[in-house]
């Protein structure tokens, strides 16, 4: 580690994975498959194909180690600046006089901000494919409506957004953004589904909630043979999907000669974590690494560290099916933090999997303290993270920390999931000290 070349670690275009990684090949045990809510058996195929198309089926049912890349994605994960760097916090080290390596990856170089167009563009090509017109989605902060939004209009279909109250009332240039990529957005609970009248009715005041957009969405795609759903986290085929990070994580730490201790990442629903550290836990699994991999998650919506491991739905309405996962309840409703994107009641099954087997373990932060670590990082790497990503710093920072005390050399990994540029109002208010802390049932 003495060359300028490893603080910034590049790769060719070339080296855009080929494939998907696929965590349910290696767990030990098999991830509890969903289950219909009213008879209680696994859910089939025909089932699924009411709201997902049958390429989106196979991927989400495939216990298949690996699954191709089309070169069609891989030619427009260009557009959204694959692969990005992965990158060493030289100055963040140096303010913390810590001995622990720090790196980040960028997610926060996509044009849409984030890394979930890495399955967007996936989701939009399958169902294209598939013969598919029109996809709808919820969002929770507008970043998964803006990647599905530009998804969509590279592969010219139609694309239906339902954003989540709260969001869309604090956060009104990211319908601007999707607006522009030519998505159509409607503040959710919402008057264009029976679900959302209902709400409007029953809880005129609510925020919103990812559960009830989630419903909506589904409304609509159930009841429209041209159009299916398409989900920003949460399920299997976005955990795959999410993998190419993983994956490059892996080739530049390589090429740099550099072993992980930890591998870090926030979770909402779970989509940047599974795809920043499955690739790597696979490994672990067969024994080839000792990294530790961690989930940071906000106490507002403390999913693994609060919640069971039981089936529950994966929206508000009950319509989805049951998901083996660490949960909060589908009826819980978080406080309206500024991270958005991690206001979501449930956790991956497949996270959860790995979590309950012993390969992965989380840590909860409150608002106040992960804002404090995102401002420590920006004056430090010049990044304004997104308030999302502050949790992932928060726990790097601590175990930097932690490092310091004991005078240990660990390297300390963390996925940028994305930029804060478009979520100035959170960080106007932490500035002006307005900012309140973010209990459970704080609001
Ligand atoms: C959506 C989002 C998240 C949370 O979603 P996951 O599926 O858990 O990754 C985290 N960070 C950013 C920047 C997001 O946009």
């Amino acid at each position: 580690m003495k060359e300028i070349s490893d603080f910034r670690v590049q790769l060719d275009v070339e080296e855009i994975p080929k494939k998907w990684y696929n965590l349910a090949a290696d767990l030990p045990r098999p991830v509890p498959p969903p289950l219909n809510p009213g008879t209680k058996e696994p859910v089939t195929k025909e089932e699924l194909g009411l709201i997902f198309p049958p390429s989106i089926i196979a991927q989400e049912m495939s216990t298949e180690r690996y699954i191709d890349i089309p070169d069609e994605i891989r030619e427009n994960y260009i557009l959204i600046n694959r692969p990005s760097p992965l990158q060493r916090a030289t100055r963040l080290e140096k303010m913390l006089k810590t001995p622990a390596k720090i790196f980040f990856k960028r997610e926060d170089l996509s044009p849409v901000g984030s890394h979930k167009a890495n399955s967007a563009l996936a989701q939009a090509y399958y169902n294209r494919h598939d013969g598919i017109t029109n996809l709808t989605t919820e969002t929770g902060a507008g970043q998964w409506g803006a990647a599905l939004a530009l998804a969509c209009n590279i592969f010219e279909m139609e694309c239906t957004v339902f954003m989540v109250r709260v969001s869309y009332d604090q956060k009104p240039f990211r319908r601007t953004v999707m607006e522009t990529y030519g998505a159509t957005v409607h503040s959710s609970p919402s008057a264009v589904t029976e679900y959302g009248r209902l709400l409007q009715k029953t809880m005129p005041d609510t925020s919103g909630s990812l559960g009830m957009a989630i419903s909506e969405a589904v409304e609509i795609a159930a009841k429209n043979p041209d159009t299916m759903y398409a989900l920003g986290s949460v399920a299997n085929h976005v955990m795959l999907h999410q993998t190419v990070i993983g994956q490059e994580t892996m080739m530049q730490l390589k090429k740099i000669d550099v072993e992980p201790d930890y591998m870090i990442g926030c979770v909402g629903g779970g989509s940047n974590f599974a795809g920043f550290t499955f690739p790597m836990m696979g490994e672990k699994i067969k024994g080839k690494n000792n990294c530790e991999f961690i989930a940071a998650e906000p106490k507002a919506a403390p999913s693994i560290t609060e919640g069971k491991y039981e089936y529950d739905h994966g929206d508000t309405a009950g319509m989805t099916p049951l998901f083996k996962m660490y949960t909060l309840g589908h009826n819980f409703v978080p406080s309206s933090i500024h991270a958005g994107g991690l206001r979501y009641h449930g956790m991956a099954p497949l996270v959860s999997a790995a979590v309950d087997q012993g390969y992965a373990r989380a840590v909860s932060y409150d608002q106040l303290e992960t804002f404090d670590a995102g401002l420590l990082f920006a004056r430090a790497q010049g990044v304004i993270p997104a308030p999302e990503s502050t949790h992932a710093i928060k726990a790097a920072i601590d175990l930097a920390l932690e490092a310091k005390k004991k005078n240990e050399e660990k390297v300390i990994v963390f996925n940028l999931s994305g930029h804060g540029l478009l979520d100035l109002g959170g960080y106007e208010r932490y500035l002006a000290g307005a900012m309140q802390p973010s209990g459970k049932n704080g609001a």
